[in-house]
């Protein structure tokens, strides 16, 4: 189904691809520059790039994450994440451009038509600032 040019995206298309990813947390180090994908914008994906601060648990999944920092990010600098939600920025590694290619080839072609920036309404933030994809989050905590 195409959607018709500028239509509102009513729904976050599924994300399938980021709740599957095998990535240890061992894959990121401190210093290490990375991006939260979210969207698309102008025929490219689009994200939060973020720096690697340290390791810390991430407590919407029980499991190790990482704390990040978002130079940009105002009043939420310092968020908590998991693994499997960060893509490398600063290292061409097979492991992440892998799953940058999926993402590419599952929603580039949606969003062809559309100039705007979409956020594909993946992720919320915990008061505690814990980021959350919507697949971890379901179960309610
Ligand atoms: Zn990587």
């Amino acid at each position: 189904m195409i959607p018709p040019p500028n239509a509102p995206v009513l729904a976050p298309p599924p994300d399938p691809l980021t709740p599957a990813r095998d990535i240890t947390h061992a894959h990121f180090r401190a210093g290490d520059q990375v991006v939260v994908l979210k969207g698309v914008a102008g025929g490219e994906l689009w994200g939060d790039a973020m720096r690697v601060v340290a390791p810390s648990w991430h407590t919407p999944t029980d499991e190790d994450g990482w704390r990040l920092r978002d130079a940009t990010g105002g009043a939420q600098t310092y968020l908590t994440a998991h693994p499997r939600y960060l893509v490398h920025l600063s290292r061409r590694c097979p492991d992440c451009l892998i799953y940058l290619r999926a993402m590419e080839d599952r929603l580039l072609p949606k969003y062809a038509a559309h100039n705007a920036l979409i956020d594909c309404g993946w992720y919320a933030t915990t008061a505690l600032g814990q980021l959350v994809h919507v697949a971890d989050a379901r179960g309610g905590r």
